[in-house]
């Protein structure tokens, strides 16, 4: 991790798998990525991540304690 570039033109599919345990640092890093449900579940608000909103997508998936964040590249169209 770390070496790789990306251009500002890639895109990222953002998502939380079900290991997600609710303990809130990815809302506190990013809330306009990540919010939390009624129940508490946390889920994301933005599911397509580009450039400017890359940096605190990859903190969260870095900061995520049991790395239940996943940044997944989508096909460039
Ligand atoms: S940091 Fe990870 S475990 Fe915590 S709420 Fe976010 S996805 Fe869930």
């Amino acid at each position: 991790m770390g070496n790789e570039r990306h251009s500002s033109s890639d895109r990222f599919r953002l998502w939380i798998d079900d290991a997600c345990v609710s303990s809130g640092q990815c809302v506190l890093i990013d809330p306009a990525l990540f919010g939390f449900d009624d129940d508490g579940t946390t889920r994301v608000l933005v599911a397509e991540v580009t450039g400017e909103t890359l940096p605190s997508a990859s903190a969260a998936v870095a900061n995520c304690p049991i790395g239940a964040i996943h940044l997944d590249p989508m096909p460039h169209i």
